[in-house]
């Protein structure tokens, strides 16, 4: 199963949003760019929500018949370790197996020495793309990596053997995530990395690693964007030559989670894969759930009251919310507005502020991180809240599309 070139990471915390995304991609298939849906959704979001991998795959399955797409999709069990797996086996085509818990645990000495030898074809080797000084590349450095990260790669194959020898191989697209950690990977450290995954003989054909700067949920990436530039650039290059070196699949791309609109730096992505060839996965499921929620508000009356009881109850309990999520959001709890000022707001003043229109005036990231990791507010509510999706829509299905594809495919692929 070879996975295209451009893939996006769709899915909604709710599963009604399945036809509204994927026509996001119809519409980027008409303007000539071909991007493959992959429905992803994790064990984490599922125990909040209250659902289950058979529904994400009930809808992906249900869009795609009913738009007709013309192309693969997936079905990805996103975060997924060996305690978990089992329960995606059934419906998922694609896995991401993540082993950030595992960096910097340490493997068998006689492994590490071996895992040194194999590798002594990079010490200090000029001819690396994406690593400017060869004289870094010391078998040294490459033991200090081999030892931060070759046991995260030994587990990755125990669960890549695990998946493959319940479905076979060639059924799935297996991924390895890294990205939910605290330090970002340096270009060296992804190439070893990279040979640490091939030597375990795990096919995959995406990796997330964790790049710099802050990747907070639904609002941009905050950083320095020409570092970003820089890092990406290098990170593109080492890729290229692992896949040679190493005997990877050939198709290898990176992929880019968190929950956040990257916008400024999309059209830096977009640029240097165009400019190697390189294919991209992108994933932006959580930013649905906040397009669905400025759709009810803007809808109808009842819908605009939902939205604000949902605000109403997440200012109550900032902390509890938010604490989970400390690496990926920053809010500041003075700039988030008071619910009895909420209260007053008309729908467009509400959606204004919560949709991600950087140069906005009402424009406020603070409410809109809070909303992103809100959901389970939404979730609790049950009927009262998914009832209101099937009450509005349409309207929502618009906003539901028009932010995948104006806010992410367009920045990103044209
Ligand atoms: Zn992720």
């Amino acid at each position: 199963m070879d996975l295209e070139k451009y893939t996006l990471g769709i899915g909604d915390r709710f599963a009604h949003q399945g036809e509204a995304q994927l026509n996001a991609l119809i519409k980027a298939e008409k303007a000539g760019v071909h991007v493959a849906p992959v429905w992803n959704k994790s064990f984490r979001e599922h125990q909040t929500v209250g659902s289950n991998h058979a529904e994400t795959k009930k809808e992906a399955d249900e869009a795609i018949n009913a738009l007709n797409w013309p192309g693969n999709y997936y079905v990805d069990a996103d975060h997924i370790n060996l305690s978990n797996v089992g329960e995606f086996l059934d419906y998922a085509n694609f896995f991401t197996i993540d082993v950030a818990d595992h960096i910097g645990e340490k493997a068998d000495e006689e492994d590490i020495n071996q895992f040194v030898k194999s590798n002594t074809r990079l010490i200090g080797n000029t001819e690396i793309p994406g690593i400017q000084n060869a004289s870094q590349v010391t078998e040294n450095a490459i033991r200090e990596i081999g030892e931060k990260y070759l046991y995260a790669a030994q587990k990755a194959g125990e669960v890549y053997r695990f998946i493959a020898d319940k479905k076979g191989g060639d059924h799935f697209v297996a991924e390895v995530s890294m990205d939910e950690t605290d330090l970002p990977q340096t270009p060296l450290e992804l190439l070893v990395i990279l040979s640490a995954l091939a030597h375990k003989n795990i096919p995959l054909q995406t990796l997330a690693p964790k790049f710099s700067g802050r990747f907070n949920k639904g609002i941009d990436y905050v950083g320095d964007i020409s570092q970003f530039e820089k890092e990406f650039k290098a990170d593109i290059q080492v890729l290229d030559f692992a896949v040679r070196e190493f005997d990877l699949p050939e198709n290898l791309k990176l992929s880019i989670h968190t929950g956040s609109d990257k916008f400024s730096i999309y059209p830096v992505i977009g640029k240097i894969i165009r400019k190697y060839n390189k294919g991209i996965h992108v994933k932006t499921a959580g930013t649905t759930w906040l397009a669905e929620v400025i759709g009810m508000c803007l809808a109808g009356d009842d819908g605009l009251e939902m939205a604000k009881r949902i605000y109403r109850t997440a200012y109550n309990q900032v902390e509890k919310l938010t604490e989970a999520y400390a690496a990926v959001i920053d809010i500041d709890q003075n700039q988030l507005p008071e619910p009895e000022k909420v209260n007053n707001w008309k729908a467009e003043e509400f959606a204004n502020t919560l949709r991600h229109v950087p140069d906005h005036p009402q424009y406020n990231p603070h409410f809109r991180q809070l909303m992103h990791v809100s959901y389970k507010i939404a979730a609790q509510m049950g009927a009262e809240y998914t009832g209101l999706l099937k009450k509005y829509e349409d309207t929502i299905a618009a906003e539901v599309t028009e932010n995948l594809f104006e806010g992410h495919i367009k920045r990103l692929f044209f």
